[in-house]
């Protein structure tokens, strides 16, 4: 509590208030001892990812968008589990809704059981109550994002500093191949189970993974539909969940629904091929413009408005 305290006092003096925060025993409380305008102007990043437990008194609901919200009610994956290890624990983002919790502890079981999954390796998911994190990740907001790593768990269990350097073996050579000396059934069968859940609404995976996936599968092909191409999912791959029972203010996605049914045909081709970061060729370097501006933060006001009873709640 005491490196947040610190942290609040630069905070607060960055947005212009006094010392409360930082005199305050929890974070949250000091947070509720400032005024609207004091808390609205903070960015919401550093204001989430300074609270270091979730709320106590709330209902679990996700609230929000996965890149634009908070959540009440956290639960944390137990960091160690029959099949599974959570890992980067110094993150604090082993929270998520429930549903999401279960969801991972429900797959660990599964795939060890069934696929020769040795267990999973549990990355990323949520902050404690949630909202935009000081680093990585646009979405991971609601609780309801996972990020599972391409690797098994070893059987044994992982000290504290190997979890947090833990290597990160792609699975892909390059943008459009698969790395066959990496690469198992068992990944496939994994990404398949993950996706054949009902809850589950997309899962991201690096191109050439969804290509491997298009080749592997026979029988109901349906699945894949929610198997979605995208850069950076090469030594890990996302779940993301649907909206739960209960989440009156969380906004689902529309639903994945490609085309022909899988995204094996036209969309994969794209992404192989012809969107703009995937293109192997380089591009012709332009001149540099006017430098830009980085955009400023979000701030505590373009999150939902539950948001900020969220993080100033016992
Ligand atoms: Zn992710």
């Amino acid at each position: 509590m005491i490196r947040h305290a610190l942290f609040a006092v630069v905070l607060l003096a960055a947005a212009g208030a006094g010392t409360a925060w930082a005199q305050s025993a929890s974070d949250a409380r000091a947070l509720a001892a400032l005024s609207d305008k004091e808390l609205m102007k903070l960015p919401a990043k550093k204001v989430f990812g300074s609270v270091e437990e979730p709320t106590e008194n709330m209902k679990s609901r996700a609230i929000g968008f996965y890149s634009r919200g908070c959540m009440s009610g956290g639960k944390a994956l137990p960091v160690d589990g029959p099949a599974w290890q959570a890992i980067h624990l110094s993150r604090n983002r082993y929270w998520g809704q429930p549903q999401m919790v279960a969801l991972v502890e429900r797959l660990a079981t599964e795939a060890k059981a069934e696929d020769g999954w040795n267990g999973l390796l549990v990355g990323d998911l949520s902050q404690p109550r949630g909202g935009p994190m000081p680093s990585g990740h646009a979405s991971h907001q609601v609780g309801l994002d996972a990020d599972i790593w391409l690797t098994e768990m070893p059987d044994r269990k992982l000290s504290r500093k190997e979890r947090e350097e833990i290597p990160r073996i792609s699975v892909v050579k390059d943008r459009k191949t698969i790395d066959k000396s990496v690469w198992t059934e068992k990944h496939a069968r994994l990404i398949k189970r993950a996706a054949s859940y009902p809850a589950v609404a997309r899962i991201f995976v690096h191109p050439p993974i969804k290509a491997e996936l298009c080749k592997w599968a026979t029988g109901d092909r349906s699945w894949l539909a929610k198997v979605r191409p995208y850069y950076g999912h090469n030594y890990h791959f996302h779940i993301r969940i649907r909206c739960p029972d209960g989440s009156t203010n969380c906004k689902d996605q529309p639903e994945a629904r490609p085309e022909d049914g899988t995204g094996c045909g036209k969309e994969l081709a794209y992404w192989l091929g012809n969107a703009p970061w995937g293109s192997e060729k380089k591009q012709p370097e332009k001149k540099p413009a006017k430098p830009v501006k980085p955009p400023p933060p979000l701030t505590l006001a373009a999150l939902p408005a539950e948001c900020r009873a969220v993080v100033t709640a016992e």
